[in-house]
Formats: C-alpha cells, structure tokens, sequence
C-alpha cells in the first residue's frame, strides 16, 4: 500500500494541526549512557523529562492501538521512541511494528533511535514498512562524544570516553546512506549540551546533509535531576537560534520539535492526557 508521508506531522508543518501521532513505549533498555538522561525518565532523543507512565509488551501494545485509535481517529502515525532504544530491544521493537503493520496498513511507522545497533535491521525495517527513522547523534569528534556517554555497550563489551564515542559514530554515520537507500527518510536529532559540543553542531550538520539526511532537529539539551550534565545549565533561545541559522546552509532544520514523551499520544504539543493514561489499562509490567 502507497503510504502518503505528508501526513506525518513531525516532518510536515502543515500536518502538524490535523494529524496526530502516538509513541508505543516497548523499549525499556538502552545500550548507552548519555549524560543527560536519567532513565526513570523518556528517552531525550526526543523528549522532555516527565516518566513515561508504562512499559507495554509488543501485543499490549497493539490491543492499545486500537482502542487509542477509535478515541482518536487522526493519528497517522506509530512511532516507538523508548523509553530507552529501540535496538537494544530488538525483539520486541520489531514484532510490534509487524503486528501494527499488519493491523494498520494505512498508517506511518517511525522510530527514534541512538543508531549503536540499527544497522543488522534496516532491511526489516524496510520491508515491514518503517518510513521515518530518527537518528541522534551529537558530534563527530569521539573526545567530544566521550564526554556526552558515561559508556556505551556494543556487541556485549562496554566501551567509556572516546573510545566509546569513536564506535557509537561510525555505527551512527554508517546507518544514514543505507537507510537512504530505502528510501526510508532521516532525521538527525542533536541535543545541543552548552560547552560541550554546541560549538560542533555546523560541521555536523554539513557531513549528515552530505550522507543524505533529509533534515536536522536541534534540541537544547534539559539538565535532567540526577545526572552528570545537571549543572550545565540549558542553551539559550539567541544560540539555539543561532544554530539553526547555522545549520539550514546544509541540511533543512526542523522547526517544530515538541521533545515528546515516549508514550506520548495527540497532536503535537497538544498530548491527550487521557489516551495517555489509558495505557496503563493495557500493561501489566
Ligand atoms: Fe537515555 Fe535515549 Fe540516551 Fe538511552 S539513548 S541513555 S534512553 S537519552
Ligand atoms: Fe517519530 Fe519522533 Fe515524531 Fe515520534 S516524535 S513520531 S519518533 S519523529
């Protein structure tokens, strides 16, 4: 079935009042440590802290699905983002799109993920029907990344300081062309972490836009309670609009990033508390 991608409304500004999208939560492990996240929180690839209120196994996620879908008619969109990454649970990422691709072929599928292990999926990815993939990366220089992840565990061995981030990059960079090659579009998030890497973000934006990346969302990093970058304090509204201004010579820069939960549920902006809430009817974890 011929999916129409402008209904997205994170990739499209005039989708963004009619469509709405739902996060299914059903990633609960993550294969780094970023330092401004504390994982009793969502995942801040994409989010703002605030707990996501369940944790639903692939088939509770479905059956949730579907009654969301009949309180809220609009949604174009399945999206998993978290609450930790999608492909350190591969599993369970993979049977929820398969059995929501095979319930609702008439919606969107997206994922938001760190890219440390996308790789060995991207063609399932593709033939299950994921259009939208958003990758985080936060700089190309691994010292730099090595002050973002307190460590980073790839193919079972834990890796810390630039070595980690020496890894967790080629895998990231790696992932952009191929994803490309199924015409799968690519989103980069960038949490902008002050004095740490929001000097880098330019020469960022010019390798990704090169790799094929169709846009880039600049995230002020949130300095999240009980973690390393606590203190470091949030970048001002000028330099995230300084940046932007930066990056649009290379890759277009997306405008309306609401840094959504990972169960979130509605509009963008605008989350149905209600269809929220109703997840925990569905989990029993
Ligand atoms: Fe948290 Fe996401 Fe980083 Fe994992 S990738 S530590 S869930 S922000
Ligand atoms: Fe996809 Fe991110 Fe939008 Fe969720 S917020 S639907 S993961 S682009």
């Amino acid at each position: 079935m011929q999916k129409d991608i402008t209904r997205h409304p994170c990739f499209n500004l005039e989708a963004r009042a009619k469509f709405a999208r739902v996060h299914l939560p059903v990633a609960p492990k993550c294969n780094i440590q970023c330092n401004y996240c504390n994982r009793k929180y969502d995942c801040t690839n994409e989010s703002r802290p605030g707990v996501t209120s369940s944790v639903l196994s692939p088939l509770q996620a479905v059956h949730y699905m579907k009654a969301l879908r009949k309180k809220m008619p609009n949604i174009s969109v399945i999206g998993i983002a978290g609450p930790g990454d999608p492909f350190a649970n591969p599993e369970e990422t993979l049977m929820t799109m398969k059995l929501a691709h095979k319930e609702f072929p008439d919606l969107l599928f997206c994922l938001s993920t760190n890219g440390l292990d996308l790789e060995p999926y991207i063609d399932q990815l593709a033939e299950i029907g994921v259009s939208h993939v958003t990758l985080t990366i936060n700089s190309l220089h691994p010292e730099t990344l090595g002050k973002i992840y307190r460590w980073v565990r790839y193919k079972r061995r834990v890796y810390r300081g630039a070595e980690g981030g020496k890894i967790l990059l080629e895998q990231q960079l790696k992932c952009i062309p191929l994803l490309k090659k199924k015409n799968i579009i690519v989103k980069i998030n960038t949490v902008v972490c002050p004095g740490i890497n929001d000097g880098e973000i330019e020469e960022l934006a010019k390798t990704v836009g090169k790799l094929g990346a169709d846009t880039m969302n600049c995230i002020p990093m949130y300095p999240t309670e009980n973690t390393d970058f606590e203190r470091l304090g949030e970048p001002s509204k000028l330099e995230m609009k300084e940046i932007k201004s930066k990056i649009c010579h290379y890759i277009r820069p997306m405008t309306h990033c609401a840094r959504c939960r990972a169960d979130a549920a509605g509009l963008l902006g605008h989350d149905n508390l209600e269809a929220m809430n109703m997840i925990g009817q569905f989990s029993t974890m």
